[in-house]
């Protein structure tokens, strides 16, 4: 039994969590809805008939609005929690989970209000429920569903669809429990005190005139009379066992009639269904759970609050930018291939390209030897005058130097824009993902100035300072060029410039013979 207790708890914890998290069941929800599989009670039944003086008589307080007309005009799900005996009884609704109502006058009140909140002063339903939980030591676990009553017809105020809305409410509420067969429907008959004199109700309590599985239970509820002279909970029980155990006709049925008994009957019902359902909100729970974690995946984990944390989710976002430009640099991804291109290709078409024809021209060096060694006749060779030439053809090679740093500063801000792109982890910060963009460049900005300065600063290193090597191989280079076929002046700028057809290699090349010397 303590076990059965604790599910019945577990279960209407459960229910709560929906209820948190905005699961009221029906077919409308994105994810399969958690409610719809746990059992529940719902009264349904004729206007007056005395739905929510039965609830409340289960539940042993004065706190739901009865009456005569229509008084409950939206579903309550009313949860009762036991719990230990001489611990306070309170009252809490889902609309205001702070506020412990241990005033159960305030209780009927605040459901009065909060009904008023959604339909306003009027007659009109509403299908949105109102949750409330009791918790105290004198209920059984249960959860139970008060309901607006069923009518035939409109009231003054009342749309002429009244009677269909309600029908159609009652209906969601135990469509899930529609029970052709009567195993989930319990009897419950009322008012047995108001019958006329001389008649009773035993074609029904015996379950002649109307067959359910479960028998039939008899109800004596306080009358408007007893209300009004503010007849308590514990007295309208004793008075209704009185009434059972004294009444000629129902004395033999006396222990299965009465609230205490149907309450009973209801909780050790709704432990089966429970116990037998089990496996099956099990499984529904863990299949929630994975929709949910897809879900959360594709909206992203939560971000702490802290800055310490903030700090390492920002630094982890970034490194993962990190990684994929990586990537398309070293291998992995597509782009990093094509700055080798521009060394391999684009540079020496460049260089090619270069205006040696014309600088080295017969005119031109004839122009530039004599401007160089001026009046005075050379006797061996024009040693000014060579000189200008090759500080000449060597400064031609800046304008490639610097496009070259040009080109592979494309490439890499075409690489951070792709790889901005891929990080998929970025997508969900748009801001930060923007400031590392903008980071990225500024940096790509600041090493392209650097590496054309420094491109420069190896072109003119190489044109300030020639070795005696470079003289000796001059005559033998221009010689070989010589071969017919080819055009002498290009090829020779080419072999001179690029010895082993890698430019990068060949500065440094002549750099480190240069200090052999
Ligand atoms: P509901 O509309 O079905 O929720 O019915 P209520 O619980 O509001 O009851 C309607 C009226 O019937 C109230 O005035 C109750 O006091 C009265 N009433 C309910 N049950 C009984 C009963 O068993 N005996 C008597 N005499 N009156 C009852
Ligand atoms: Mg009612």
């Amino acid at each position: 039994m303590a076990t059965m207790d604790s599910l019945i708890g577990l279960v209407n914890r459960i229910q709560r969590a929906c209820t948190a998290l905005g699961d009221f069941g029906g077919d409308d929800q994105a994810f399969s809805s958690l409610w719809d599989a746990l059992p529940s009670v719902a009264v349904v039944g004729g206007q007056s008939s005395g739905k929510s003086s039965v609830l409340e008589s289960i539940v042993g307080r004065d706190f739901l609005p009865r009456g005569s007309g229509i008084v409950t005009r939206r579903p309550l799900v009313l949860q009762l929690q036991q719990i230990e005996e001489g611990q306070q009884e309170y009252a809490e609704f889902g609309h205001l989970p702070q506020r412990h109502f241990t005033d159960f006058s305030l209780v009927r009140k605040e459901i009065q209000d909060e009904t008023d909140r959604i339909t306003g002063k009027t007659k009109q339903i509403s299908p949105v429920p109102i949750h409330l939980s009791i918790y105290s030591p004198y209920v059984v676990n249960l959860t139970l569903i008060d309901l607006p009553g069923l009518t035939k017809v409109a009231i003054e105020g009342q749309p002429e669809s009244i009677a269909q809305d309600i029908e159609d409410m009652v209906r969601s509420y135990v469509e899930k429990e529609v029970d052709p067969s009567g195993e989930r429907t319990f009897g419950v008959l009322t008012k047995l005190d108001l019958m006329d004199k001389g008649t009773n109700a035993l074609d029904v309590l015996e379950g002649r005139s109307y067959r359910l599985q479960h028998p039939w239970v008899g109800i004596v509820n306080r009358s408007q009379l007893d209300i009004n002279k503010n007849i308590d909970m514990i007295d309208a029980r004793r008075n209704e066992r009185e009434y059972f155990a004294t009444s000629p006709d129902y004395a033999h049925l006396a222990s299965k009639m009465g609230s205490e008994y149907l309450a009973k009957l209801l909780s050790g019902h709704l432990e089966s269904v429970i116990r037998a359902r089990i496996p099956s909100i099990t499984s529904l729970i863990n299949k929630s759970i994975d929709e949910l974690e897809s879900e959360l995946d594709h909206l992203g984990r939560p971000i702490a609050v802290d800055a310490g944390a903030q700090l390492y989710t920002i630094l982890e976002l970034c490194r993962a930018f990190d990684r994929i430009f990586k990537e398309h640099l070293d291998g992995g991804r597509p782009g990093g291939d094509r700055i080798y291109g521009v060394f391999d290709n684009q540079l020496p078409a460049a260089l090619r390209k270069l205006p040696f024809d014309r600088h080295l021209s017969l005119q031109n060096v004839k122009k530039i030897v004599s401007e160089a060694d001026g009046y005075q006749p050379h006797l061996i060779a024009p040693e000014q005058g060579y000189r200008r030439l090759i500080e000449g053809s060597v400064s031609y090679f800046r304008g490639p130097a610097e496009a070259t740093a040009d080109a592979v500063h494309f490439v890499l801000k075409e690489l951070v824009r792709k790889s901005i792109g891929e990080c998929q982890e970025l997508k969900r910060f748009p801001s930060l993902q923007s400031t590392i963009a903008g980071a990225a460049n500024e940096s790509l900005e600041k090493f392209r100035d650097e590496s054309k300065k420094t491109v420069i600063r190896l072109v003119d290193m190489e044109s300030s300072y020639l070795t005696v090597e470079f003289f000796r191989r001059l005559p033998q280079e221009v010689e070989r060029a010589g071969n017919p076929g080819g055009n002498p002046r290009s090829q020779e700028v080419e072999k001179a410039g690029n010895p082993r057809g890698n430019p990068r290699g060949n500065l440094r090349e002549k750099l480190s013979s240069r200090s052999n010397h």
